[in-house]
């Protein structure tokens, strides 16, 4: 299942993704780990062509993406019968993040209209401080317009939406000790 110009945030994210190893930060990858006849799939009475079914080429984290030197990676909607867009539904990830103390959470990737928002919904929902990474996210659009109601919905929902330079500037006075 394809995002259209997915791959163009491919090089935004690992700046992103360098940028929060570098402070030392958790990055934490999320995929679909669906198992095959998942009930999102149109073949099951879902919505989408097979995708991401678990331990196939589609279900792979992009090998263009670099891995920093600690990450976690989330599977979700691992159930049959449960589709799960945010990262936070069906998973422990909120309450992992909360013993690690984290209380912000930045998000990018596919799709802007579904599983980034939701995550973004459910970080939100979860008590952290979202921001969303407008410049490294892209949607599906369905329906025209659908990705920019969806950022519209995130901004109202409580999220702050911030670029790669808008993020360098928030971690280096959150973190003095290492902006450069
Ligand atoms: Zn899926």
């Amino acid at each position: 299942m394809a995002v259209s110009c997915g791959d163009e945030i491919i090089p935004v994210l690992n700046e992103y993704i360098r940028l929060f190893d570098a402070g030392k930060e958790l990055v934490v990858f999320t995929r679909d780990w669906h198992p095959e006849g998942h009930s999102s799939f149109v073949t099951h009475g879902g919505t989408w062509p097979v995708h991401c079914v678990r331990g196939a080429r589609g279900a792979e984290i992009d090998d263009r993406l670099e891995f920093p030197s600690t990450c976690l990676l989330v599977s979700k909607a691992i159930l049959q019968e449960k589709e799960a867009y945010s990262a936070f539904d069906g998973t422990r990830l909120a309450e992992y993040l909360v013993d690690l103390g984290v209380d912000q959470v930045f998000v990018g990737g596919v799709a802007t209209d579904y599983c980034v928002k939701s995550t973004v919904l459910g970080g939100v929902a979860n008590g952290f401080e979202v921001f969303l990474l407008k410049d490294a996210i892209r949607g599906v659009d369905l329906k025209q317009g659908d990705s920019a109601r969806a950022v519209e919905e995130m901004r109202k929902g409580g999220a702050r939406l911030v670029t790669i330079d808008e993020v360098k500037v928030l971690l280096s006075d959150l973190r003095p000790e290492w902006s450069r």
